[in-house]
């Protein structure tokens, strides 16, 4: 008997384990036993040979048609050609040979066989060159191979050269046959809740299954298998954080935040006020809170932090707002300075009796200012430090940091928020992270599995609407002109505009690295050294639909400025100016001594300037869903309507126009960014968050399986209510070491 655990080699062989080990980094049973079919291929029916494409190492199941011969050219040998049908097409099957041909023999008419090689062509038809081949009907008899496929599905597995499907089939069997799965993880209350088969079942019927009713119990249990698990980790990671002590900062009736809410020129939304009111409830509790505040685009979530962290500051700590850019930064602590008034002025002429300071600290800043910075949060004396990456720097250190804010928390990774964290004293301030790159609440569950979740799903009342259109630049190209056009109008009746670019140009040359660090939305980290580099770029999209260099702000900017926008003040803003410079032409825009802002998604998060009107995005298939739901917020945000223009060489019916029309279609952020997750691979939106964990969902997709996923996290939380610590569910603390790894069994340790 092997245990999952146990190295594969001592039951395939090193030979052969050394083969998994290098095609799929397969190294135990366990691994194994988790390489997963890719489909199955029903017996008796062949692949459709007309949907295999070139350059793909396929597995398929066809009908030898003909052999023939001919002699090579001038060398010596053979070059034998077999053709295999699936009824319809056909495909080429190429060996050369010097020694006889055996292949008739081996090959012989009729026989059923799978082939597995690489896709190519040669004179037009499509080939396999040498493939690997085994035959299973009845007449390769006195085959194993035989026996192995009696059954109604023959599993297709990710495969290589080396290591073709059948010999993947044939390993897994050898190790089902002394398998001992020990306990399994899914306790026998749930299986039967749920009516899941057990984890042997599962395992033989994912991968040996009899029928379809078969494969679908396996799938099915295996499904909750990774939903379950992750769950269950995530419910001890809330449960002891729950536990963990933290200085509560309980709200004052007289404070800071008190004073502010009176300065405030608006009445906050309901979504707000109770946003509010949870976030003040759970700082004055004696545990750390960590809430995600997720809200649309423009729908105040700045003022719900800036009374967080007031109420912080009346309690005695510090806060820090952490911001993803430099123009971000310097925005907020403008308008953070602007909204408190003489509340923020504490220490200089005018400040209130009552105040606090509010500092800022990014990498732009020169020597002395950031030595004053520097000593400001050390000392206490600034009560918000505002800042980029550079916060996070070792020598920033805080006298007493209760709270972190973390803005447009999908541009940073786990680490970062970690970082700062452990600036705090105790290494638990209340942490608030906000996003409006809003997630489905399935994806909230697996992503942010361990933080509270509020939304704000209103917009302050009065905000004006933002129309959307794609315009077509190459096949209407008065429709460009047309753009130019509404912008000189805008601009006459004293608003101001936006005008998008995927790259920025001068030096940077054709096909070379676009703005800034190239994270786009939803990227992980990558910032610079300096913490300032990461000024939002235009995501890797598909290359330009119109076969050129996206188009750069540099190239465009002095374009328009002689042709189309002559009569307008132009502004050009990109992440490779330096930060006080972007600081002056932000502030100028802002003071609207500029009218239009040509720039590269430096502009993409958070720039709040409420009299630019219109945004005209060029190469807009060249932005992600999301990433053009953001960028549109930048205009609609004061008493004038919006207009936001997608221009586009993209194809009439292609996916990417397709996509922009969904943009326009919809000013719903949830919506847009399902479309978003659906479109990229799954892994990809987890691996944004916290690379590696997709590695354990194999078969759950997270949009799809929404219900199951509520299902498992009820159980998963009852059942850490019950047994914490998981002594009485041996089978599923090994499955969570197992199934989480090392790392990130660390990583659930660390927050
Ligand atoms: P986001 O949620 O996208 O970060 P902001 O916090 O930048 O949005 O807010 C967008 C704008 O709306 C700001 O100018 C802010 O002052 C304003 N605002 C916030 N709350 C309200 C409200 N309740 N009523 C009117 N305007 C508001
Ligand atoms: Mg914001």
């Amino acid at each position: 008997m092997v245990t999952v655990h146990e190295p594969l080699g001592k039951t395939v062989g090193p030979k052969t384990a050394k083969i998994f080990g290098e095609a799929f980094e397969i190294e135990t049973i366990g691994d194994l036993l988790r390489h997963y079919p890719r489909r199955y291929q029903r017996h008796g029916e062949l692949t459709d040979l007309a949907s295999l494409r070139i350059g793909e190492h396929v597995t398929v199941l066809a009908q030898v048609a003909r052999v023939t011969s001919r002699p090579m050219g001038h060398r010596k040998g053979q070059i034998i050609e077999v053709t295999v049908t699936d009824g319809v097409g056909s495909l080429i099957l190429t060996f050369f040979t010097v020694r006889g041909n055996s292949y008739t023999r081996q090959l012989p008419l009729g026989a059923h066989g799978l082939f597995s090689g690489e896709v190519s062509t040669f004179r037009n038809r499509r080939q396999l060159v040498h493939p690997d081949f085994e035959l299973i009907n009845a007449a390769a008899a006195g085959t194993e191979l035989a026996a192995e496929y009696a059954a109604e599905l023959i599993p297709v597995y990710p495969a290589t050269r080396k290591l073709p499907s059948w010999k993947i089939a044939k390993s897994v069997r050898t190790v089902l046959d002394v398998l001992d799965i020990g306990d399994d993880p899914l306790p026998a209350e749930v299986r039967e809740r749920y009516r899941l088969v057990g984890l042997a079942e599962a395992i033989r019927g994912i991968h040996l299954p009899l029928d379809d009713q078969d494969r679908k119990r396996a799938v099915d249990r295996l499904k909750w298998d990774e939903a379950f698990v992750v769950q269950t980790a995530l419910a001890q990671r809330r449960r002891a954080s729950a536990a963990l002590p933290a200085m509560p900062r309980p709200a004052e009736a007289d404070g800071l935040a008190a004073a502010f809410d009176e300065r405030l020129p608006f009445t906050l939304t309901d979504g707000q006020r109770e946003a509010g009111l949870t976030i003040a409830t759970d700082l004055g509790c004696a545990h750390p809170m960590h809430r995600l505040l997720q809200g649309e685009v423009g729908s105040g979530k700045t003022v719900i932090a800036v009374r967080a962290m007031l109420q912080v500051v009346d309690a005695g700590g510090q806060a820090a707002l952490l911001a993803p850019t430099e123009v971000l930064a310097q925005q907020h602590h403008r308008s953070v300075t602007e909204m408190l008034g003489p509340l923020g002025q504490a220490g200089r002429l005018g400040g209130a009796e009552k105040s606090t300071r509010v500092t800022l600290l990014t990498g732009a800043l020169g020597a002395s200012a950031r030595r004053e910075a520097l000593l400001d949060a050390a000392s206490g004396a600034a009560g918000i430090v505002i800042g980029t990456h550079a916060l996070l720097q070792e020598r920033v250190q805080f006298a007493d940091l209760g709270l972190v804010v973390v803005d447009e928390q999908h541009r940073f990774g786990v680490e970062q928020r970690d970082v700062l964290r452990e600036k705090a004293q105790d290494g638990r301030p209340h942490v608030l992270v906000m996003t409006a790159t809003p997630i489905p609440r399935t994806v909230a569950m697996t992503v942010y599995g361990d933080l509270d979740v509020s939304t704000l799903s209103e917009l302050p009342a009065g905000r004006p609407s933002i129309a959307t259109h794609v315009v077509p630049a190459a096949d209407k190209p008065r429709y460009l002109e047309r753009a130019w056009e509404r912008i000189r109008e805008e601009v006459e009746r004293g608003q101001q505009a936006y005008v998008v670019c995927p790259r920025i140009g001068g030096d940077d040359g054709p096909g070379s690295e676009p703005d800034g660090d190239g994270t786009g939305s939803g990227g992980p980290d990558g910032s610079g050294p300096d913490g300032s580099a990461l000024d939002g770029s235009a995501e890797q999209g598909p290359p330009s639909a119109a076969g050129r260099p996206p188009l750069a702000v540099l190239d465009l900017a002095p374009a328009l400025e002689q042709g189309p926008l002559k009569a307008v003040r132009l502004g050009v803003l990109h992440g490779r100016l330096r930060p006080d410079d972007k600081d002056r032409i932000m502030r100028e825009f802002a003071d609207g001594a500029i009218d239009v802002l040509v720039a590269t998604t430096v502009v993409e998060v958070g720039v709040d300037v409420p009299n630019a009107t219109t945004m005209v995005v060029m190469d807009a298939e060249r932005f992600g869903v999301s990433q053009l739901h953001q960028l549109r917020g930048r205009v609609g945000r004061g008493t004038v309507a919006g207009l936001c223009l997608l221009v586009t060489e993209a194809a009439q019916e292609s996916k990417s126009r397709e996509r922009l029309h969904a943009v326009a279609a919809t000013l719903d952020g949830f919506k847009l960014s399902r479309l978003d997750l659906e479109q990229r691979r799954e892994g990809d939106v987890l691996g944004a968050t916290q690379a590696g964990r997709q590695s354990s969902l194999r078969l759950l997709t997270l949009l799809r399986d929404e219900e199951l996923i509520v299902q498992a996290r009820g159980e998963a939380t009852t059942l850490v209510d019950s047994d914490p610590e998981l002594v009485r569910h041996p089978g599923l603390a090994a499955a969570i070491s197992d199934l989480l790894g090392p790392d990130q069994a660390e990583f659930l340790e660390k927050a």
